[in-house]
This record gives structure tokens, sequence and C-alpha cells, in this order.
């Protein structure tokens, strides 16, 4: 089984709807939504979601009315300001609670308890192409990484299970925690990237971080028509980092409405081709051929325009 993440140093490169290009290419595959704080690649790959399963991160601390005195301990110790006084006593705020116990500890009455954090949900949907695997994370909530990892196993277990070969990840944009779990102990990482001045700037802060976990890797730049000066540095950023660019595809202002319709640029001359060179270097490059094989198994649109691309 071959696991690729897909990434990009900032958002708006156009991450996900090159992934969901690539998880039509791969025609059978996993996919894992891994931006969890902005899931969108549901958008595009069309099924039915399963149950949502709950997902829980660290506790949080609950006060019995019942046994507390209103003594005002657990106010002082509490050094998040998550313990507010209400009409008949004290509560916790379960927002600003961290669970660390400090308020159980002082409370002489034995009023604090404590419950699992609903952090988020998640769960699994049957597409055209194979499962796709996502979530959405709670309002506040900072356990990003730890859903992003059960996301992942969730995905391979699923691989595992169903026989197959390829595990596509959605990343999330930036260089923190989340991406961090996204592409650990993964087979490569493409990097999607724009040619501005932010977008260069998040590319060489990424590639640092790809080139610390040691992961064989490639630029995909987008938009690369917008800004040829800023193409060029892209290519000067590639060639210090020793990273290959796997491809250019041009702007094209008809994707968003393509998005909404759940396609993708598969759908669109000129930028079909541009995709299928970058899978196609992306199984080069990045992983083995004979996982990654071009053998669209879509249905609709995009695996006849496949076919008629010369791909299967
Ligand atoms: S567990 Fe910690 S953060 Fe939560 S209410 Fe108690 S003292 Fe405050
Ligand atoms: S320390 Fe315990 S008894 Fe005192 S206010 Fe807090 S919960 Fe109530």
């Amino acid at each position: 089984m071959r696991q690729i993440a897909i990434v990009s140093g900032k958002g708006g490169t156009g991450k996900t709807s090159l992934t969901g290009a690539f998880v039509r290419l791969a025609g059978r595959c996993v996919a894992v939504d891994a931006d969890v704080d902005a899931a969108n690649l549901a958008l595009l790959l069309p099924g039915q979601d399963d149950e949502w399963r709950p997902f829980e991160a660290g506790r949080r601390a609950v006060i019995d009315p019942g046994r507390c005195s209103v003594c005002g301990a657990c106010l002082d110790a509490c050094r998040f300001g998550a313990i507010r006084t209400v009409e008949l006593g004290v509560e916790s705020d379960p927002i600003r609670c961290e669970g660390c116990g400090a308020c159980a500890q002082v409370c002489g009455e034995e009023a604090v308890s404590f419950r699992p954090n609903r952090a988020g949900l998640w769960t699994t949907r049957a597409t055209p192409w194979g499962t796709l695997v996502h979530a959405t994370l709670g309002v506040a909530q900072d356990s990003s990484g730890k859903l992003v990892a059960l996301l992942r196993r969730e995905a391979r277990r699923l691989a595992a299970r169903d026989g197959v070969d390829l595990v596509l990840i959605d990343g999330p944009p930036g260089i923190g925690c989340p991406v961090h779990a996204a592409i650990t102990g993964v087979d490569g990482v493409v990097v999607v990237t724009e040619p501005t001045e932010a977008g260069i700037h998040d590319l060489a802060r990424v590639l640092t971080v790809i080139g610390h976990f040691g992961l064989p890797s490639g630029i995909v730049l987008n938009k690369a028509d917008l800004n040829a000066p800023g193409a060029h540095v892209v290519e000067t950023v590639a060639s210090v980092h020793q990273v290959p660019l796997l491809g250019s595809i041009p702007f094209e202002s008809r994707l968003p409405g393509l998005l909404g319709r759940q396609e993708t640029g598969l759908e669109i001359d000129g930028v079909r081709e541009a995709i299928l060179a970058c899978w196609r270097a992306v199984g080069e490059v990045l992983g083995d051929s004979t996982h990654l094989a071009l053998e669209p198994v879509a249905a609709g649109a995009d695996h006849r325009r496949s076919r008629a691309a010369g791909l299967s």
C-alpha cells in the first residue's frame, strides 16, 4: 500500500481540487480529507456518508451543584478562566476548560468530575472511486493532529480490508501539527503552490518541513501562467531544495463553477492535459507506477474524458 499526501504551504492554491482530480485518475483508492479545520474534499467526491462517529480528545470538568458548597476555591485555581459564577453556584465553561484538573485538586467537596471532550465527528463515504474518510473538527478544538491521525489509521484499515493499494491524503495548509500528522510515514508528498509572493514564501517553509522528515516530494505549480517571474522563482526554490517540479497547471477562471458541480479541472481542455501530466509525474517520481496505474475507473464525464486522452 502506498500513501501519497498532497499539501500546500498556504491555502487557496488549488490543493483540494487537484486531489479530487487525482482521486478520479487513480480510479480506485482510499481518500483522506486531512484538512480537518476546513474539510471540503467531500464537495468534490459525490456519495453517501456513513454514520457520523464522535471523535473524543481530552476531558472537560463538570461541577455537581448538589455537592458544591460555592466556596470559590476552584475559581482561583483555574488558570484558564474556565469557571464562572452563575445564579446557583459555579459552572465550568467547556470551551475554555483545558481539563487540567486543578479545580478537582482544590475542591474539598469532591464536586468536580470529568467527561470526555467531544472534539469532532468523522465518517466514511462511498464514492465512485473508493472510500473517502473525512471529518469535521468542533469549534475552538485544538486536536486536529490527533483527528488526522485517526482518519489516516481508518484509511489504512479500509485499504487493507478492501485490497486497495493507494491512499491519497488531502493535507492541511501550513506547516503545523496537522501537517506533520498528514505526512508522517507517507511514501511521497505532492506540494501544490502558486507563483505569488505568499505562495513562494510558504512553499519554501513546507519544503523545509518535508525535508526534515526525509520524504520524497515533488512540486505542482498551479495557476502557473498568472505570474511568469513568480513561476521562475518557484523553479529556483525547487532547485535549491532539490525537489523536482512535477508539472504546471494553467490558471482557469471556470474552475470554481465546476467545483460547485462536484467536477474538477479534468473537465477543461488544457487543464486536463496538465493534470494528467502531473499525475504521470507523481507515478514516476513519488510512486511505484504499478500502484499509481493510470487507468481511471471513474463514473461519468471524467472517465470518458480520460479515456479520450488515451490513458486507458
Ligand atoms: S479542569 Fe482545569 S481548565 Fe478545566 S475548569 Fe478545572 S481548572 Fe479550569
Ligand atoms: S472548589 Fe468545589 S465546592 Fe468550591 S466552588 Fe469549586 S466546585 Fe464548588
